[in-house]
This record gives structure tokens, C-alpha cells and sequence, in this order.
């Protein structure tokens, strides 16, 4: 199949512009509450009434007339007891002399203008129809005025938002139930190799186990989407049609292996065939250099390098910032956060480096090392780091204390 050396690398910038121009945000779709969690909110959620929905007592203790209790102690009548859930409409108003006992969120009855604590108070042996107060409360003590947390009609979760449990706790406070979020990509993942066999065998003399393929898929499902692992295609034409036109069905086709300049890199040649327009086969990013992307219709298709490391790179910096942009996440790429280099990063100038590193926390701030590997062959020096260090391309050596860019990988804070 015809090659073209001289395709010129795009920057890591420009090939990101290409991935997200060519992404498509996937239509709305409803969930229930526990299934929205992690998911894009796709609407405004307004508050449905007032919050508190009532005037409401915020301590057990003693509803009052805060005149009463200006010189204390002074002992009242005792009119009821309040426990949380009674309806507002039935209460025993408190007029001067008297209190009503009351629990934390029970109503306030009319009359009264603030909530005695009960630590504040003495019962009087033998008569429970008294109690004595022994200090004294200001009006507006110890109590929630209807609305005084949110009214009816304010605007508490804006579209664009990503549900972590403190929104399921708005949209269940609210009523919410079923709200709209983002769709879920369906990602297909396919590995290519003759020398692949799956994880769970012993590899003949010159084989490997598929790494990528389930590095690939825990990647997409640690970014939301759902995937389907297709295994593995040999290296031969007519598979890869076959198997690369039921990945194809999918929102993405994630790809990893012959992408190269080998005489069997024959996955660029056979997307075409396929209909795919490839935008780029080559990124100014080591590892990674050999990244193919592509569409056909509103399929992406991601053509990874074989390299398990160049795979995992490629991932982190592509195909995860399209997934969430696909999930309606307004910015989906990561943010890079500032870290101090505690060793040198030495590299070739020219492409810019992603080196696997360990970021912590020490001291004031962010520090960073890049964990000891021997290439991009090496899938263990994923699982070494937790982080990503991003080299300027134009960089020879950046010595320790420098300040660079980095990548803090999902489960950083657990590796
Ligand atoms: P390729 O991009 O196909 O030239 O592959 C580059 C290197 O990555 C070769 O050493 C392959 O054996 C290795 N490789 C390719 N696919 C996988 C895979 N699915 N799992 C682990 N290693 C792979
Ligand atoms: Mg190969």
C-alpha cells in the first residue's frame, strides 16, 4: 500500500484541534439518579420552591418569644411538642409566657421568633406543663426563615455541569429524578498484531499478550464511555476490513497497532478503503509520533501506535479529551497543573515529550519525577506513574526545579 513519508507531523496543539473540530457531541439523552452520576447535565436545574419550604427550627429546643427571655432565667408554659414532619398548618401558636419543645427541621409555630437550645433549659420536677429557661435569645435564633436557603426558580445546577454526588443531592432535594446528561460514547476497541495473543494464554515462541486492548478499554471506561472489545486482527487485509467495519458501527473505533511505516502497517490503507478520511497519520509527540485519526460519518476513528506506552500517551492526550467532548463536557481536555521537576528530563529536541511520571504533593506544592523506563516498549512504566510531564518540544534538557506542565492521570491520588 502506498506510503507517504513526508507527511509533515502536526504539532500536539494543531492535532488536538483536528481531534475536537472533527468531534461530534452526542444528543441529550434522560437518566435516573443514580445512573447520572458522572454524566454532563444537559439542563438548568431550577429550585422548585422555596428551601426551607417553611419557617423551621435548625436545633432541638425550646420554640419561644425572644422578649420573654430577656432577663433570665423565667419559667413557661409548655403549649405542645414539635417533631420534624408536623404539618405547619396545625400548630399551637406560642404567645408571650409560653414555648413549645421542638426538634431540628421541625416548623415553626406562629408566634414565636426564636428557638431556645435545650441545653439552655431546666425541667421543673413535677411539672412537666413548665420548663425553665436559663438563658437568654436573641430574635432569629437558632431558626431558618422560609426561602432563607433558596428561593422558588433559582438557578442551582447550570447546563454543562458534571454530576458528582453533590448534584445528586441538589436534583434529589429538588425532585429531580429523571434529568437530561450527555450521551454515553460507544467505543469499540480492536488490537492488530500477528504476534498477538490474548491475556489469558501462554504466547507461542514470538508472541505477546494483547496489552493494549484492555489498556484501551479501561482508559475509555475510566473516561464514561461504554466499550466493546473486538480482540484482535491479524495483519492481513481482508480481517482488518472485516474487523474494522464492525468497529466502525460504534461512536469511536479505537485502534492499536500497525499504524507504522512496516510492511504490514496496513491500517491507514485499509480505513481508507473502508470510506475513512484520515486528517492526520503523524503528531510531533514522543511517543506517539505514528498516530492515525480519522472519520467516517460521526465515527472517529483513533489509530493508535502498537507501543503500549505511545498507546497510553496517545490515549490520554486524543482519545479521552474527544470522548468527553462527545459526553457534552464544555472543556474536555485535562487541565495541566504547574510542578517542580525533582530530576532532570533530558530528551531529543522536536517533538514534544510525554514522559510518565509521579506527581505528589510536598511541601507548599507539586512536585514531580519521571519514573525510570526503557521506551515507549515498556508497559510497566505506565504502571510506575501517575502522571503525565509535559517537555516543550523545542526542549534539549529541563534540570530539577524547573517548573513544567503535567498531566494528573484519573486515579493519580491512588498510584
Ligand atoms: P506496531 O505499531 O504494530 O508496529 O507495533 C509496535 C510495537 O508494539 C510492537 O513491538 C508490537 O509487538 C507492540 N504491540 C502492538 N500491539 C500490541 C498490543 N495490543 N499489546 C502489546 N503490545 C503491542
Ligand atoms: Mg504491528
Amino acid at each position: 500500500m502506498p506510503k507517504s513519508p513526508d507527511v509533515r507531523a502536526l504539532s500536539v496543539e494543531e492535532a488536538l484541534r483536528v481531534v475536537l473540530e472533527a468531534t461530534p457531541v452526542l444528543p441529550a439523552e434522560e437518566a435516573g439518579l443514580p445512573e447520572a452520576a458522572g454524566r454532563v447535565l444537559r439542563e438548568a436545574i431550577r429550585a422548585d420552591r422555596d428551601y426551607p419550604a417553611f419557617d423551621k427550627s435548625l436545633m432541638d429546643g425550646w420554640a419561644v418569644v425572644a422578649a420573654d427571655l430577656v432577663s433570665p432565667p423565667r419559667v413557661l408554659e409548655v403549649a405542645e411538642e414539635i417533631p420534624a414532619g408536623r404539618d405547619p398548618a396545625g400548630l399551637r401558636p406560642i404567645v408571650p409566657g409560653s414555648a413549645s419543645r421542638i426538634m431540628t427541621g421541625a416548623p415553626l409555630p406562629p408566634g414565636a421568633d426564636a428557638v431556645l437550645i435545650v441545653e439552655d433549659s431546666e425541667p421543673i420536677a413535677g411539672d412537666p406543663a413548665t420548663v425553665r429557661a436559663t438563658a437568654a435569645v436573641r430574635p432569629g435564633d437558632n431558626l431558618a426563615r422560609r426561602g432563607a436557603d433558596l428561593r422558588r426558580g433559582d438557578v442551582l445546577l447550570e447546563p454543562g455541569r458534571r454530576i458528582g454526588a453533590p448534584e445528586i443531592a441538589v436534583l434529589a432535594a429538588c425532585g429531580r429524578v429523571r434529568v437530561s446528561v450527555g450521551g454515553r460514547p460507544r467505543v469499540a476497541v480492536l488490537s492488530t498484531g500477528d504476534e498477538l495473543a490474548p491475556p489469558e494464554s501462554d504466547p507461542p515462541p514470538g508472541g505477546i499478550r494483547n496489552s493494549n486492548g484492555p489498556l484501551l478499554s479501561a482508559l475509555a471506561r475510566a473516561a464514561g464511555a461504554r466499550t466493546r472489545d473486538l480482540g484482535i486482527a491479524r495483519d492481513d487485509a481482508a480481517e482488518l476490513e472485516r474487523m474494522i467495519g464492525e468497529g466502525l458501527r460504534d461512536d469511536a473505533l479505537i485502534l492499536s497497532g500497525g499504524v507504522s511505516m512496516g510492511e504490514r502497517d496496513l491500517v491507514a490503507g485499509v480505513l481508507r478503503a473502508l470510506g475513512v478520511e484520515i486528517l492526520f497519520e503523524k503528531v510531533a509527540i514522543k511517543p506517539g509520533r505514528p498516530f492515525t485519526f480519522g472519520r467516517r460519518g460521526a465515527t472517529l476513528v483513533f489509530g493508535c501506535p502498537g507501543n503500549p506506552v505511545s498507546c497510553h500517551v496517545v490515549f490520554e492526550v486524543f482519545a479521552r479529551p474527544a470522548l468527553r467532548k462527545m459526553m457534552g463536557f464544555p472543556r474536555p481536555e485535562r487541565r495541566p497543573v504547574r510542578a517542580v521537576l525533582t530530576a532532570p528530563v533530558r530528551q531529543r529536541p522536536g517533538r514534544a515529550g510525554y514522559h510518565q511520571a509521579r506527581a505528589r504533593f510536598a511541601g507548599g506544592g507539586l512536585e514531580v519525577e519521571p519514573v525510570p523506563t526503557t521506551g515507549s516498549a515498556d508497559f510497566a512504566a505506565c504502571a510506575r506513574g501517575n502522571a503525565l510531564a509535559i517537555a516543550p518540544a523545542d526542549a534539549a534538557v529541563l534540570e530539577a526545579g524547573f517548573e513544567i506542565d503535567v498531566l494528573l492521570l484519573d486515579d493519580h491520588e491512588d498510584r
